[in-house]
C-alpha cells in the first residue's frame, strides 16, 4: 500500500510503476537535483570520456554524498521489488534464466546501437555466497559474452584463487551489461536503466557478501559519491547484504603496489565468509 497518498496520485503512480515494470524496470529512485562539480578536477573526471577505469579509481578527492530518495515509501518499494516475474521462484538458476529472458536483446539505452556485440549478463554459481561486481564489459568481454575475461579478468581470477576459491564458486557481474564505446565510463542514465537487472540478479542469488570492484561499482551500488579511501576497509549494508569495496583489477594492473591493500580487503571478506586465510596474497 502507498500509505497517506492522494488516491488519484496513488493510481497514477501504480500505473507508472506498471509501465516501467513492462520495460523490465522494477526499482525506482528519485535523485536530488544534479549537483555541480565542486572542483574543476571533479568536473574533468566526470565529463572526460577518455579517462580509463584504472585512472578514474583514485582521482575524485572530494566526498560529496548524493542523496537518493525513494519516490515511494520504502515499504512500498518492497512491494514493487517483490513484483518481479521471478520473485516467487525459489531456484536461483531458474530466477536468473527468467531475468535473462526478460532482458532480451535489450535496446533500453543507447549502448545497443553504439557498437556492442552482445549483452554480458553475468557468470558463475547461482548459489554463490560471494558476488563480485565490476563496472562494464570491455572489448574481450563484449567479444566473449562473459564478464572479466580479459587481462583484468585474469587478475580477478588470481584474487579469487588467493581466497582459496575458484571462479566457478562465485558469481561475477557488472553494473551495466553492454560495452560503452571506447570503454568510457558508463553514463548515469545507462547505469539507472541497466542496474535494475543487476538488482534482480542479486536478489535471486542472495549472496552473503558482495564485493564492489572499483569506484564506479561502489558509487552506483551505494549511491554515495566518495573516494576509494572512504569506501575501502569497512562494511556497507546493501539491502541487507554485506558489501565491501576494493580496487578494480584494471587499476591494479596499472598500480600493482596496491595489491597488498587489495589483499587486506579480501581478507576481511574471507573472515566474514569463514574462509581460512593463507599467508600468500594476490599475485
Ligand atoms: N572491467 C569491468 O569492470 N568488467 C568487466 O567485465 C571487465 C573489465
Amino acid at each position: 500500500m502507498v500509505g497517506g497518498l492522494d488516491p488519484k496520485l496513488k493510481r497514477a503512480l501504480a500505473e507508472r510503476v506498471r509501465y516501467y515494470n513492462e520495460l523490465g524496470i522494477y526499482d525506482f529512485y528519485r535523485r536530488e537535483p544534479a549537483e555541480t562539480p565542486s572542483t574543476i578536477d571533479d568536473a574533468v573526471i566526470e565529463d572526460n570520456p577518455v579517462i580509463q577505469p584504472e585512472e578514474r579509481e583514485e582521482m575524485t578527492q572530494r566526498s560529496r554524498a548524493v542523496a537518493v530518495v525513494p519516490v515511494v515509501p520504502e515499504e512500498d518499494l518492497f512491494e514493487v521489488a517483490n513484483s518481479t516475474p521471478e520473485s516467487s521462484v525459489i531456484d536461483p538458476a531458474q530466477a536468473l534464466r527468467m531475468i535473462r529472458e526478460d532482458l532480451g536483446d535489450c535496446t533500453r539505452c543507447r549502448l545497443h546501437k553504439q557498437g556492442r556485440k552482445q549483452i554480458v549478463f553475468g557468470v558463475g554459481n547461482p548459489n554463490a555466497e560471494l558476488m563480485f561486481i565490476g563496472e562494464a564489459p570491455g572489448a574481450d568481454e563484449d567479444q566473449q559474452g562473459e564478464p572479466f575475461v580479459g587481462r583484468a579478468g585474469q587478475l580477478l581470477n588470481n584474487m579469487i584463487k588467493a581466497m582459496g576459491l575458484r571462479r566457478e564458486n562465485v558469481y561475477i557481474a557488472n553494473i551495466i551489461k553492454c560495452r560503452p564505446p571506447g570503454n568510457r565510463t558508463p553514463e548515469r542514465d545507462e547505469c539507472e536503466t541497466c542496474s535494475p537487472f543487476l538488482m534482480r540478479q542479486i536478489a535471486a542469488i542472495k549472496p552473503k557478501v558482495i564485493v564492489a570492484l572499483g569506484a564506479v561499482a561502489a558509487k552506483t551500488l551505494l549511491a554515495i559519491n566518495a573516494p576509494m579511501s572512504e569506501f575501502r576497509g569497512r562494511w556497507f549494508d546493501f539491502r541487507g547484504t554485506k558489501l565491501a569495496v576494493t580496487y578494480h583489477p584494471a587499476f591494479l594492473l596499472r598500480d600493482p603496489r596496491q595489491k597488498k591493500e587489495t589483499w587486506k580487503d579480501l581478507q576481511m571478506v574471507m573472515k566474514e565468509l569463514g574462509l581460512a586465510i593463507p599467508a600468500k596474497g594476490v599475485e
